[in-house]
């Protein structure tokens, strides 16, 4: 049912793990705040990534703030256990969010934010934690609209079938490219570029080592640098990783001088062709929605923290590091929300 139009105190943009940890640490205050999300369910962006993900940490480090995700079956957990915990840490916090809501344009009226959405509501604090799964990337490559196969990005793959007998280009070097390969080389001839060698971390070194060191890091304690710098981008050997490597299918070759309307044309000049190409290049955040407020450079925003600097009723939670070490992590937004949340509590005085 649809909110009538008001003023809240707090809109929160986006109903993923970023937005319900803010609300989790507003909850507690008498603020009035209301989370608009343009899904339909509860998952956030996790609801659209392909079938087979196992996240790079196990439960105890895939938590978000208050309430541990129950223990998995899995050493790691899969997509839809991470899914069926989001809906349930929204039921049991009873967050007050409202559902198939895009926002389309945030506007400054009169010291106070008009939000354009199919509702039109009002507040006096915006936090955006829009994350960055609608905004993928694909870096440019010369004649790449001369390709005709097929070309997905990580973002809309989400299994082998249609796949299967076929050659494909898997492009990016992190843990998406690593893990949608090591499927693919099952049913497909496939081939892997990445722009530099790839890095796999050792066995023993998952989210859990990765998360530690972005707690040091938030802290800014010294002990870090006792520790082998790794980086959240390296590849975790997930169960499918680890089989990958056993079967030696991951041989990364550098970049391609172009795309031709077959395939690719390697530097040396040979021809291959390919039946599909899939990105694996990563996201940038998504920001669209706030466009009309003119504070958006090279994809990002001035803020001190998460804190606009232009907008100081403006809070950006979740985009990465520029807003928080590891805040695009499951385990590293949580420091970031609490932080935002106590800046909105003090802006009211609560
Ligand atoms: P999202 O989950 O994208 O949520 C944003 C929400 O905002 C969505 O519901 C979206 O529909 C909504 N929205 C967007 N625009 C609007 C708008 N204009 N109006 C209203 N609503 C809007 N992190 C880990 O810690 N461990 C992992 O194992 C891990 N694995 C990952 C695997 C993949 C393939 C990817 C891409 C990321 C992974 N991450 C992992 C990183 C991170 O945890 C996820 O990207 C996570 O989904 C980010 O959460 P978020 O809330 O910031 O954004």
């Amino acid at each position: 049912m649809a909110i009538p139009n008001k003023i809240f105190d707090c809109i929160i943009i986006g109903g993923g793990q970023a937005g319900l940890s803010v609300a989790y640490f507003l909850k507690r205050s008498k603020l009035n705040y209301l989370i608009l999300d343009a899904e339909g369910n509860s998952g956030g962006s996790w609801l659209h990534t392909w079938d087979s993900l196992k996240l790079f940490s196990p439960s105890q480090y895939s938590s978000l703030s208050g309430w541990q995700m129950p223990e998995s079956k899995n050493e790691y957990p899969c997509r839809q256990e991470f899914i069926d915990y989001l809906k349930a840490y929204e039921k049991r916090y009873n967050f007050s969010i409202q559902r198939n809501t895009k926002v389309t344009k945030v506007k400054n009226k009169d010291g106070i934010f008009k939000i354009e959405t199919n509702q039109g509501n009002f507040a006096e604090t915006v936090v955006s934690a829009t994350g960055t799964a609608k905004n993928p990337f694909i870096p440019s490559f010369p004649k790449r609209k001369d390709y005709q196969g097929v070309q997905l990005h990580s973002v809309d793959y989400r299994n082998t079938k249609k796949f299967k007998g076929k050659k494909i280009l898997v492009i990016g070097g992190g843990n998406s490219g690593a893990q949608i390969l090591a499927e693919l080389s099952k049913v497909a001839q496939t081939k892997w570029v990445t722009l530099e060698e790839p890095t796999f971390l050792p066995e023993e070194i998952d989210g859990r080592y990765l998360f530690q060191q972005a707690n040091s890091s938030y802290f800014n304690e010294k002990k870090q640098t006792e520790e082998k710098e790794v980086s959240l981008s390296d590849i975790v050997q997930v169960e499918i990783v680890k089989n990958g490597l056993k079967r030696n299918i991951y041989d990364a070759l550098r970049p391609f001088d172009s795309f031709y309307k077959d395939g690719v044309i390697w530097q040396d000049g040979e021809k291959e062709t390919f039946d599909a190409v899939i990105w694996c290049t990563g996201f940038n955040a998504n920001l669209k929605h706030l466009n009309p407020l003119g504070i958006i450079k090279n994809g990002h925003i001035e803020t001190k923290n998460t804190r606009s600097i232009k907008y100081p009723k403006l809070w950006l939670v979740g985009y990465g590091n520029w807003t928080g070490f590891a805040s695009a992590t499951i385990y590293g937004v949580g420091k970031t929300a609490r932080n935002t949340a106590k800046e909105i509590k003090a802006h009211f005085d609560v």
